[in-house]
């Protein structure tokens, strides 16, 4: 189950499965609560879109206080729609500078994993066993790629997760009702167990829906994890423009929302 709660100005989505963990703080934020002005309105947390840098820093700032995130622990990524995942644990050093990659595991205490996302899926991942935390950014070519299994096998690698540990959430992403895609995207997809399942035809010709969150869901699925465990918002960027940044439904001229993940000190 989700649910909005609201701290200080910023309203967000949380899953009441991973709240009553007790040692997770999680918020998909919304647009709200924020500085920026205009087609960025309020919360963006994108730097590279044209909004006013200093908006986006305070920005920033509100998320940290808000989540009582100490100075320089919010961990940013430079997304690039790949799939590479950064691992932090144990003493290694926190990144200075968002690094390149799709994904962040970590077991360190007070370092906050921030996805920026306006349509692609924001994934979240909780051992529960073993307290260690993942985030993710998959859209289409994160689900070619393999992303959302790539995290699971990172857990299992890394930190010898179990799959009946792993909790997910598959944060608001762009539904089915309004992704619509063509042709190469189909190409990239095909082979994707189960893709006529996420890929819906429309009437039109070369043209089909994709349900990016089912992807992403069935791709866990596949890889161990227990459908209990899997949490879906349900909520659709591009229909709730008053909750959401949306990329389709903003033509490319919008912001970017926050998705943090942290584990308690
Ligand atoms: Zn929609």
């Amino acid at each position: 189950m989700f649910r909005f709660v609201k701290r200080g100005a910023i309203e967000y989505l949380e899953a009441e499965e991973i709240s009553a963990l007790g040692f997770v703080t999680h918020a998909f934020c919304t647009r709200q609560g924020g500085v920026s002005e205009g087609p960025f309105s309020d919360l963006n947390v994108g730097d590279r879109v044209g909004d006013r840098e200093e908006d986006v820093r305070r920005n920033l700032a509100l998320v940290g206080e808000a989540f009582s995130i100490r100075e320089g622990r919010l961990m940013l990524m430079r997304q690039i729609h790949g799939n590479s995942i950064r691992v932090i644990d144990g003493d290694s050093p926190l990144p200075r500078e968002a690094p390149e990659c799709d994904g962040m595991i970590t077991d360190r205490p007070g370092a906050a994993l921030g996805i920026r996302t306006a349509d692609c899926v924001p994934l979240f991942f909780v051992d529960r066993a073993r307290r260690v935390i993942g985030a993710a950014h998959a859209g289409w070519r994160g689900v070619a790629l393999g992303m959302a299994a790539r995290m699971v096998d990172a857990l299992r690698e890394r930190f010898s997760s179990r799959n009946e540990d792993i909790l997910a959430v598959i944060g608001p992403a762009i539904g089915p009702c309004c992704y619509e895609v063509d042709a190469p995207v189909v190409a990239a997809l095909s082979s994707r167990r189960e893709a006529g399942s996420f890929l819906i035809p429309c009437p039109e010709k070369d043209r089909w829906m994709l349900d990016l969150a089912l992807a992403n869901r069935l791709q866990l699925l596949e890889r161990g994890l227990r459908e209990e465990n899997i949490m879906s918002a349900g909520f659709c960027t591009a229909c709730r423009q008053d909750l959401f940044f949306s990329h389709r439904a903003g033509r490319g001229r919008t912001g970017r929302q926050l998705n943090v993940l942290m584990l308690r000190t």
